[in-house]
């Protein structure tokens, strides 16, 4: 959807909360312009060197005091990301193969989630890290459909839900630090720096030893491309990480927001202003 018709429904549905909130003066572009992909920072996932420790699990939560979760009886061994849960280790097995796999947001280029958001509440930074900044959130949840890797969550269970997912550390990078994650990493699974020396290490790791590494550096060029980038030796598929193609996402998401845009705009944002209207007027959190 062009975003003049979507400025367009917006001023339609002003008399709910959507419009009041896009007439708040948001920035014409939530996209960071003229910087480079190669400039962003990122993270380099190797899963043929990642033991499954978790110790970049565990990082995350201290650093962002994420609360731990139980869940099935087990304390703090999170299955699936969440609200609380911005990153975790999961295992693929099957037959004589087997392999770690790190979820979390891959920050992508071009993100479909910054792109589908009607408020900019999700703006891809100069840096490279996709940021959220729930004042500007309406509770949409558009962003949980547009993006192809299904990794924003919802705070289902607060009283003043907000979406949640990881920042890839933006506020580490505002004081030049690398995140926490890959800071903790003690087996150098996962490291930090600016995508395009990334991709030279995985290349060059892909070049050095083609025999332990399917021949693709995920992230590379796939969904227009990532900040965060994966190599493994099983196929990428097996480890959730689809091939959908190297052009990115948000074309598809717009063209498909004709469709679903209006109910969410409409149902999301009424719901987010009636609890909060009610929360203030009680005094709740
Ligand atoms: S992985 Fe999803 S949430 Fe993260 S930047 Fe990409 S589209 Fe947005
Ligand atoms: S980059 Fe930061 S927010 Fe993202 S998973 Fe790592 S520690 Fe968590
Ligand atoms: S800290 Fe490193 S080795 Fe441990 S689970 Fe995370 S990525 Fe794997």
């Amino acid at each position: 959807m062009p975003s003049l018709e979507r400025r367009d429904f917006l001023k339609i549905a002003g008399a709910g909360a959507a419009g009041a909130a896009v007439a708040a003066g948001l920035p014409a572009s939530a996209t960071a312009e003229a910087v480079d992909p190669l400039n962003y920072f990122g993270m380099l996932y190797d899963a043929t060197k990642c033991v499954g420790c978790n110790a970049c699990t565990m990082a995350c939560r201290q650093w962002n005091k994420t609360k731990a979760e139980v869940r099935d009886g087990l304390y703090d061994s999170p299955k699936t990301l969440s609200a609380h849960t911005w990153t975790l280790i999961q295992l693929y097995k099957e037959s004589d193969q087997m392999s770690f796999v790190k979820r979390a947001c891959m920050h992508c280029v071009d993100p479909a989630c910054v792109s589908g958001c009607p408020v900019h509440a999700l703006q891809k930074s100069a840096a490279g890290p996709v940021t959220y900044d729930p004042s500007r959130c309406i509770g949409c949840r558009y962003c949980m459909y547009t993006c192809p890797f299904h990794v924003p969550r919802f705070e289902w269970e607060a009283v003043i839900p907000v979406v949640a997912k990881c920042t890839l550390c933006a506020d580490r990078v505002a004081q030049g630090l690398g995140s926490a994650c890959a800071e903790r990493c003690p087996t150098g699974a996962l490291i930090w720096g600016k995508r395009g020396d990334l991709i030279a290490e995985a290349e060059g790791r892909l070049k050095a030893n083609p025999e332990r590494y399917v021949d693709h550096v995920y992230g590379k060029d796939d969904v227009g491309g990532t900040s965060v980038m994966y190599l493994s030796a099983v196929p990428f598929e097996k480890l959730g990480l689809d091939n959908m193609g190297t052009d990115p996402i948000p074309a598809l998401s717009e063209s498909t927001a004709n469709i679903f845009l209006p109910t969410i705009l409409i149902g999301g944002p009424l719901m987010l202003l009636a609890v909060r209207t009610i929360a203030q007027r009680e005094g709740w959190g």
